[in-house]
């Protein structure tokens, strides 16, 4: 048999220091290399178990395998595109949302200020660990706001994800002690507009 694919830490599209000051060097390089990792080795973990329980066809605990599972894969690839989608303020991160994006966002919400004013709120309110995101609806061909607990709770399944803010503590209690509304009102300055936007025309095809 093959050695199965298992999941690695992407690098950063940029370097760290670059979503400073929103984003410091030592909160970034903390935040990728020790808990993004972390949800890496989780996954790889719980695949490992699986394959080593099939082979020894021994019983598992499929409830608390699968929670885990989800819980790992979802860390995975919510940090993932939220490194995707942010970008050094001023060069290609903050702003408004131009094309496509732009307009079903304007579209949807009335207004980018109204848009903006949801989303702070859902990602202020997460309640304990989370994230807030924006995702589009594939049966209304809608956008629509979602807000996670954990890296796998209050999911929409299969509505593809446009943007994500993190709002773990992990995220930014170097830079802001307890005070998310600061690190949140931050976020606005290293949003990758255009990566969004890229994202939104991607899931028109589907
Ligand atoms: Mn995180």
């Amino acid at each position: 048999m093959d050695t199965p694919t298992l999941y690695t830490l992407p690098a950063l599209p940029y370097d760290y220091k670059a979503l400073a000051p929103y984003i410091s060097e030592q909160q970034l390089t903390i935040h990728h290399q020790k808990h993004h990792q972390a949800y890496v080795n989780g996954a790889n973990a719980v695949l490992e178990k699986l394959v080593k329980a099939r082979k020894e066809n021994a019983d598992l605990d499929m409830k608390a395998t699968l929670k885990e599972l989800s819980f790992h894969t979802g860390g995975y690839r919510l940090h993932r595109l939220f490194w995707e989608n942010m970008a050094p303020a001023g060069k290609g991160g903050g702003g408004v949302p131009g094309g496509e994006v732009g307009t079903a966002i304007t579209g949807e919400f009335g207004s980018f200020d109204r848009f903006k004013k949801e989303f702070t709120q859902a990602a202020n309110s997460v309640e304990g660990s989370g994230w807030a995101a924006l995702c589009f609806c594939t049966i209304t061909r809608r956008p629509m706001l979602m807000q996670v607990e954990k890296h796998n709770v209050n999911m929409h399944p299969s509505f593809p994800i446009l943007m994500v803010l993190d709002v773990w503590e992990h995220a930014y209690y170097l830079d802001y002690r307890n005070d998310r509304a600061k690190f949140v009102e931050g976020f606005w300055n290293i949003v990758n507009w255009d990566a969004v936007n890229q994202r939104f025309l991607a899931v028109q095809k589907k």
